[in-house]
């Protein structure tokens, strides 16, 4: 569309050119008459064309293009009836024509006003009307006689005349808002708009008022404005973009224009009364008071609707700023909570930290859970070592327990699913059954599972009354308790174990020999006395090797229970190694311990039942006064014990200590001195065997072979200290005593 608009103003600017090139009187029909007014008839056709291809465009573009062409119509009458020589008198038929351009092009501007601008209303046109009221009440009150005298023409010729002034007056004027209000985006429409609005009110001006610009230039800006207005309007309706933005609503309460307007036209009757002003004047002086009345109305109403809109968009804003206050009360609620949860979960870790015995935890438990609630029957259960049955270790000592049936971990619902559960009521149907049939009557609860590294230990259960089971703050407690505990539990649980694992000995039950080392150097620091006796199982090889690995083991289990069952409490019963034990006896010498060993052997012959292969021990016994180190008396009885292989198995040597001298190997252990048999066929020996640890193997085996020896060669390996420590016997050794 910018080529033909581009001609267009090529051709009007040709006319303009010459209209100035020619004289005033140089007026030809064809081109001043038909010629403009067809220009003007093809603009006009052009800005309503511009409705029909662009359906937004409508309503501006169609009363715009309606008012040109009723112009250029005006324009035709007016060109016909001057060629024709007819004589037209004021108003004639064009000036209605010509009048009618002027509501029309009100019209389309209020429509684009609203399509782009700012939505108008029906009150706004309103505005229009009392704005052209007021001003025409005014022009005529005041300035019309002035100008009729000045251009002594009758009242309607002036009338007529003044009219177009008058009315592109409020057209431009409109243009103006429209760029006002259109505070940002893009103007260009309505820069153009205004452009024509100015090249009009310049033209009539010039047209009524001659004596502004008269000769070549008055006589082209005559003629030329409406086609160039015309032409504006066709570029603003095609060539300028819209404002980009849709219009904004109005807001305004619309008194401005009733208030200015109805003063105006109190000010018009105030001196019509005064000093006489015309009737017509007056006249409209009045209606526009009228007018304003309405317009008052409308904007009370307006106003009204204006304020209910406001309250409630206040209202609106209000409750979004209670809602907002709400959620952040919520927020810091929760905040807070979580806050108390962690204090609550840091003093609990703090607790937990500091015991490291399980029931030491469970009362941690309890003072735990009547932080959590004092009211809640609250519980929790727990899974032996089995991990077969479960058992309440802790309870709410202020509201009991709620005493949960649930006999093993996996008859539990929230272990088995690993999950904390809830029950609003014992009675549901989907309530799990330990609840139902509780002294206490129907309940709902809660049950958290406790594990560790994802092994159920139990679970922690708290009821509350039906319809509310513990929930919140407290169920998020409770899981923090569940978590925990399970934690230390678990750790305090491995770490027992661990440390029975490095303690016993996993076949026989029996403390192992570090322990035992343990034991009797503690005796040895604080001086308790105490017996000490080797034992060691006499030809267990052979029932290996008759039964096989297996029954040597039950044989050595069952050894290990009839040795224990013969003892007192506190006295300790070790594993060494292989078929051989050790014995402590505190506060007992070595002759009060020899009942007790030969208790042991007994009780053993006793045992056998012919379902056990049959087999017998052998023991060396001596007491902590025979030497003042570990390992020295280890050897002492160790001695006594190879003694009573020797002699025979099945027996029990006394060994009273060792002699000073390291004896050379192979010594004949029957050598030493001070050798006592007693009425029982115990042996006893006042100095040590000191062959004893060299000779064991020939000396104990009557059948010569080297089994004996390799006994005391796997002793040596097993306790070398003892050997070393034999460097330097005891001073206090001195015998050895064989039953
Ligand atoms: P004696 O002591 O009477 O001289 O004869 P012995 O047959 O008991 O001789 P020795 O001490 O040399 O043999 C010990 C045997 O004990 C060797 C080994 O097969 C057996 N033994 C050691 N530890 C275990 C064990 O843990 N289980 C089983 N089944 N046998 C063991
Ligand atoms: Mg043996
Ligand atoms: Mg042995």
């Amino acid at each position: 569309m910018r080529a033909p608009v581009g001609v267009l103003f090529v051709v009007l600017a040709g006319y303009v050119v010459s209209l100035l090139a020619r004289p005033v009187s140089d007026s030809h029909v064809w081109l001043d008459g038909w010629g403009v007014a067809g220009f003007e008839l093809l603009a006009s056709s052009l800005i309503f064309a511009r409705g029909l291809v662009d359906r937004q465009a409508r309503g501006f573009a169609f009363p715009l293009g309606l008012g040109g062409a009723l112009w250029s119509l005006g324009d035709f009458v007016n060109t016909y009836m001057s060629a024709h020589g007819e004589h037209a008198g004021s108003p004639a038929l064009f000036n209605y024509f010509w009048a009618g351009y002027f509501p029309l092009a009100f019209a389309g501007l209020m429509a684009l006003m609203h399509r782009d601008v700012i939505k108008t209303t029906a009150a706004n046109y309103l505005d229009g009307l009392l704005v052209l009221l007021v001003s025409s009440a005014a022009l005529i009150a005041f300035l019309f006689t002035a100008i009729q005298h000045a251009v002594g023409e009758d009242t309607a010729t002036v009338a007529t005349n003044l009219l177009y002034p008058s009315l592109d007056v409020p057209v431009f004027g409109l243009t103006l808002i429209g760029i006002a209000l259109l505070s940002s985006g893009r103007r260009a429409r309505w820069y153009l708009l205004a452009g024509a609005g100015i090249v009009n009110v310049v033209g009539d001006c010039v047209a009524v008022f001659p004596a502004l610009a008269g000769g070549v230039v008055g006589n082209a800006l005559n003629a030329a404005a409406w086609p160039t207005s015309l032409l504006l309007i066709v570029a603003a309706s095609w060539l300028a973009p819209g404002s980009g933005r849709p219009a904004r609503e109005n807001q305004s309460s619309g008194f401005l224009v009733p208030m200015v307007a109805s003063l105006l036209a109190m000010a018009i009757l105030f001196v019509g009364i005064v000093s006489g002003v015309s009737r017509v004047g007056m006249g409209l002086a009045l209606l526009a008071l009228m007018v304003s009345g309405l317009r008052f109305g409308l904007a009370l109403r307006h106003s009204r609707a204006l304020t209910e809109q406001r309250e409630r968009e206040l209202h609106a804003v209000a409750q979004r700023a209670r809602d907002a206050h709400d959620a952040l009360e919520a927020a810091a609620g929760e905040l807070r909570a979580q806050s108390q949860r962690d204090v609550f979960g840091t003093q609990l870790s703090q607790a937990l930290e500091m015991v490291d015995e399980e029931d030491a935890t469970y009362e941690v438990v309890e003072r735990a859970i009547t932080e959590i609630s004092s009211t809640s029957p609250a519980e929790l259960l727990l899974a032996d070592s089995s991990r077969a049955h479960l058992r309440r270790v802790a309870s709410n000592p202020l509201a009991g327990a709620p005493g949960c049936s649930v006999e093993s971990p996996f008859a539990c619902v929230a272990v088995r699913r690993g999950q904390p559960v809830a029950f609003d009521s014992s009675e549901a149907l989907n309530a799990c059954p330990k609840l139902r049939g509780r002294d206490t009557g129907p309940c709902s609860a809660v049950c958290v599972p406790v594990g560790f590294m994802g092994r159920a230990l139990g679970v922690l259960h708290s009821t509350g009354p039906v319809g509310s089971p513990p929930a919140g703050e407290q169920m998020a407690r409770m899981a923090t308790l569940a978590t925990q505990a399970g934690a230390r539990i678990g750790t305090v649980r491995a770490f027992e174990k661990t440390q029975l694992q490095a303690s016993t000995d996993n076949l026989t039950g029996l403390i192992n020999r570090r322990t035992l080392e343990v034991e009797i150097r503690e005796l040895l620091r604080a001086g308790t006395p105490f017996a000490l006796a080797v034992a060691d199982l006499d030809k267990f090889k052979a029932i290996n090797d008759t039964y096989g690995h297996e029954a040597g083991d039950r044989a050595l289990r069952f050894f290990s229970q009839i040795a224990a069952g013969a003892l007192r409490d506190g006295d300790v019963l070790a594993r060494w190694g292989g078929e051989e034990f050790t014995i402590i006896l505190p506060e007992l010498d070595r002759h009060q311990a020899l009942p007790v060993l030969d208790r042991i052997r007994h009780s053993l012959e006793a045992a056998h039942t012919g379902a056990h292969p049959r087999f017998t021990v052998s023991f060396g016994v001596t007491d902590s006064a025979a030497a003042v180190s570990m390992e020295q008396l280890l050897q002492i009885a160790d001695a006594g014990l190879y003694r009573s292989k020797q002699c025979g198995r099945n027996r029990v040597t006394v060994v009273d200590g060792v002699s000073e001298e390291p004896t050379p190997d192979h010594a004949p252990a029957d050598e030493t001195a001070g050798q006592v048999v007693d009425g029982d066929g115990h042996l006893r020996h006042e100095a040590a065997p000191s062959g004893a640890r060299a000779d064991h193997g020939k000396a104990i085996d009557a059948n010569g072979s080297a089994e004996g020896k390799s006994a005391i060669a796997r002793r040596r390996t097993k306790a070398p200290a003892l050997y070393d420590a034999a460097d330097e016997p005891d001073p206090r050794a001195t015998g050895l005593e064989i039953r």
